[in-house]
């Protein structure tokens, strides 16, 4: 086997699951009833790449999918023993994915190619770990002219993302080794149907200081698009190889930010009368609100948006303005539609304090109640190594660790702001957690949408995961009135 294109491994040496999603933030954990795996999309596109330009033989293979330990990833490569092997990994998973590879290079001579955010992050560093090639950025079209090429027989060491081939060329990601099916499946807990994960575009203009694909990957701000005859002729192939899929999530940076593209896209479903159920994650400022009508036409059910803070210092801090006369009205329209909105919230931000967070989660709450929030996404501000923001905090010594196992934004923060010390966000996050989980099952309760969830889970979960996850709800409720009798 020459090239071996591998995902992090799916299990770490203390037990927990891998959630690895590298240009945002990956996540550890412990309960198999909360693991799902994203398509490793920019790996999936490598491959496809790789096997249309080259002769070489490439197969990718993806430990997080098949929850792999260390131990049964080393022996499933290293029964083709490649000559070459491509990982990408975030900081969080780097130590263990490393010696993971080192193990496979002294038992096979494999040389080594790394690329993501981490060796982005620091290069040198990656190399004096026994890394043999570094690739930074977005990493596709430099590791494509690596073997055309034959860089491999040079000196050079380090690359950079490399555009001789422009996005709207590459061919459709992996599907062969991988199956884009086996995603889906429980698939991203948020999504209502069984949905293959989509990428129509890349990029943004937003100028988020915190966000890995903007500063890390793509290193400027840009939106580039697929045609869109070609996506909505992927779609087709993809339902026609999966008749079970219902839906598609467009995972992307921004899916509205090329009105052109959006506009037409959805006029050619309507035309193509596709009948999917579609969902997608963009920029809120990009989204117009008159396209609502055709984006429900088309298919829309779902539209996730980075909220972050509703706090006026905390958005200029970030540089992330949403406007909350405009958010209110479109949150109101999407309802009046019938378009679920999915809106994700980040606790201890440049600028925070406890009191500005509360604010934010007093508008959740009216939110969830009014039903203009169909889902609440709440993650812990993580500074990632490689973003404008870490090396601020880095200079300022306000971060209360550089153990990057800790960097994954689901359990405790990694910042002690001067008058916001890390124990105070990681109970302002858990105030968030408890108050979104008990207004969001008593709303499920209230418009009998629950019974919809629980019929939805049994269709993705087993029995036992299902039984693990309402007893985590249970619990979850028993926090909130204990909290609640704790305070008064
Ligand atoms: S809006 Fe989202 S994708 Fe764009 S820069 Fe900000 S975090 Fe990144």
């Amino acid at each position: 086997m020459d090239l071996i294109i591998a995902n992090s491994l799916g299990r770490t040496q203390s037990g927990r699951l891998t959630i690895h999603s590298p240009s945002r933030w990956s996540e550890t954990v412990m309960e198999p009833d909360r693991h799902f795996s994203y398509y490793p999309f920019f790996l999936a596109s490598l491959s496809a790449l790789m096997k249309r330009e080259t002769k070489l033989t490439v197969k990718m293979m993806d430990g997080c999918l098949e929850k792999l330990s260390s131990d049964q990833y080393l022996a499933k490569i290293l029964s083709v023993r490649p000559a070459f092997l491509f990982m990408e990994t975030d900081s969080t998973l780097y130590r263990e994915n490393l010696q993971l590879a080192l193990a496979i290079k002294r038992k096979a001579g494999t040389r080594l190619l790394f690329g993501g955010p981490h060796v982005t992050h620091d290069p040198e560093r990656a190399l004096s770990d026994g890394i043999d090639y570094v690739f930074t950025g977005e990493y596709e079209g430099a590791v494509l002219s690596f073997f055309k090429s034959k860089k491999y027989l040079g000196t050079e060491r380090i690359f950079y993302s490399d555009y001789s081939i422009p996005f709207s060329r590459y061919p459709w990601p992996e599907d062969e080794d991988v199956s884009r099916m086996d995603y889906a499946v429980p698939g991203e807990p948020s999504s209502q149907y069984r949905e293959i994960q989509m990428y129509a575009s890349r990029g943004c203009v937003g100028q988020c200081p915190f966000c890995v694909a903007k500063n890390i990957y793509y290193r400027k701000s840009g939106h580039r698009c697929r045609a869109l005859h070609d996506v909505a002729d992927e779609m087709a192939h993809l339902k026609k190889k999966y008749p079970q899929v219902e839906g598609f999530f467009f995972d992307e940076e921004d899916h509205f930010g090329n009105a052109d593209f959006i506009e037409s896209f959805c006029s050619e479903l309507i035309r193509r009368r596709s009948g999917f159920k579609i969902e997608a994650l963009g920029r809120f400022n990009s989204i117009r609100t008159q396209w609502l009508p055709l984006l429900k036409k088309a298919g829309y059910y779902q539209i996730r948006i980075g909220i972050e803070s509703l706090h006026p210092e905390i958005q200029r801090a970030i540089g992330k303005i949403i406007d909350a006369e405009k958010l209110e009205s479109f949150l109101l329209l999407c309802r009046k539609t019938g378009i679920n909105v999915y809106g994700t919230f980040q606790v201890g931000l440049p600028s925070s304090t406890r009191e500005k967070d509360l604010f934010t989660l007093s508008c959740i709450k009216k939110y969830l109640v009014l039903g203009w929030l169909s889902h609440v996404q709440v993650s812990i501000f993580t500074p990632l190594p490689g973003t404008p923001v870490f090396l601020q905090l880095k200079q300022k010594g306000y971060l209360a660790t550089e153990l990057f196992e800790d960097y994954n934004g689901g359990e405790k923060s990694v910042v002690n702001w001067p008058d916001y010390p890390s124990h105070d966000i990681n109970r302002t996050y858990l105030d968030f957690l408890n108050i979104r989980d008990h207004v969001q099952l008593w709303m499920r309760f209230r418009t009998g949408e629950a019974w919809t969830w629980f019929y939805r889970k049994c269709r993705t979960q087993s029995l036992y995961n299902l039984g693990k996850k309402i007893k985590r709800r249970i619990y979850s409720e028993a926090r909130y009135f204990l909290g609640r009798k704790k305070n008064q």
